[in-house]
């Protein structure tokens, strides 16, 4: 049972004080205020986080655990054990689940795997496997950084839709456009991403379309797809197709934010500082627009600089969202993404035990989301570090 001072449950619903959670094999069992609880000392572990808000685990809805310290071009064993590292770190953040947004070889099927079976300290995955892009397109690097599947037409989009859905991906990754740096134009065609999310339906899954630049968002929303990861360069038009087919947006407003501040002094190029300037304040723009269109909104680290959820979802506020949508955005709408509102993003009975407790309340600041005192997954204490070492799981 765990004790909480208030409790955001992730759903409409004002938060509550005094709250009880009772957890029977990894879910929630009960919600109730406390003195309607009676606990059963010998039958229950008590977790008492009443001087903290609880609400539910995070949820990066577009992470990359292998970029985290951008390793990219790593040999294959290092750039796996520091994919396992930012595991445990990315836990230790209060984010329990996170949707990996594709990376090299389809290495994160493996993690994702090996985290499921104990083997590894880490947030629930869900994948994509390399991303889906034309030839010579999506983000630069040459093999082995390559973290993209190369197609040209729809047929071989199709083929490495099928590909991927056989290697066991959880949703398909498009990329519509290059990243910041390589070019404004469209890269993978309508057909060709109708082609993949067409595949990816069949299957059950989703489609995120990844895209910076309007006429690749506006070719990605054509083709189906049902995220819109950056989305920096939205207009009118692009708000409107998203609000009408009810896309999600996914902004990663702080990897801007953060290579403004900072990309000088980690030796960026000076053009990629200047295009993530122009980006920032465009990308702000957009998810007001969006906001007020009412499109969903996801908060999405992209986390190349160690940008967490709770950075994310301050740039989000920054942007215009309220507090209490920024927590929305890093909960429930994860969740909805990945059609898991049965299993993730609420804490209500049914759902899985995944909740964090925070010091301070971050509905009046934000920031609270940096303080994270208890991180509990499928019903077990597994974060931050300084919490293990007390051994009271
Ligand atoms: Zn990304």
């Amino acid at each position: 049972m765990v004790l909480a001072g208030t409790l955001i449950d992730g759903t409409d619903r004002d938060p509550s004080s005094s709250a009880a959670l009772v957890i029977r094999n990894g879910r929630i069992w009960q919600v109730a205020s406390q003195p309607q609880i009676r606990p059963d000392p010998t039958h229950q572990t008590i977790i008492d986080v009443s001087h903290c808000v609880v609400l539910p685990g995070l949820i990066d809805s577009h992470c990359h655990l292998f970029h985290i310290g951008r390793q990219y071009s790593a040999p294959v064993v290092s750039f796996v054990a520091q994919a396992v590292a930012n595991a445990a770190l990315w836990l230790d953040t209060g984010t329990t689940t996170v949707r990996d947004v594709s990376t090299r070889a389809n290495l994160d099927l493996g993690l994702r795997d090996a985290i499921n079976a104990g083997l590894v300290r880490g947030p629930r995955m869900f994948c994509s496997g390399s991303g889906i892009a034309s030839t010579g397109g999506g983000p630069l690097g040459e093999e082995p950084l390559r973290f993209v599947l190369e197609v040209t037409g729809a047929d071989e989009a199709r083929r490495a839709a099928r590909q991927q859905l056989r290697a066991g991906v959880d949703f398909i990754k498009l990329f519509a456009t290059a990243g910041l740096t390589e070019g404004a134009h469209p890269q993978l065609t309508v057909e060709e991403m109708a082609a993949a999310v067409d595949e990816a339906h069949k299957a059950g899954k989703h489609a995120a379309g990844h895209g910076f630049f309007t006429e690749g968002i506006r070719n990605a929303l054509q083709a189906g797809v049902d995220t819109i990861e950056h989305g920096s360069y939205l207009d009118e038009e692009t708000v409107a197709m998203m609000s009408a087919r009810d896309v999600v947006l996914v902004p990663t407003l702080s990897i801007l934010h953060t290579m403004v501040e900072r990309g000088a002094e980690w030796g960026r190029p000076a053009r990629m500082i200047e295009n993530a300037r122009q980006a920032r304040a465009a990308a702000r723009a957009s998810v007001r627009r969006a906001r007020e269109a009412g499109v969903r909104i996801a908060a999405g680290t992209d986390p190349p600089y160690r940008d967490t959820v709770a950075m994310e979802c301050a740039a989000l506020v920054e942007a215009g969202l309220t507090p209490a949508e920024a927590v929305i955005a890093a909960t429930r709408r994860g969740a909805e993404i990945l059609g898991r509102t049965g299993d993730l993003g609420t804490l209500e009975p049914g759902r899985r035990a995944d909740l964090i407790a925070v010091a301070g309340d971050p509905l009046d600041d934000i920031r609270a989301l940096e303080r994270v005192e208890l991180v509990m997954k499928d019903g077990v204490v597994c974060g931050p570090r300084a919490r293990l070492a007390e051994g009271d799981a």
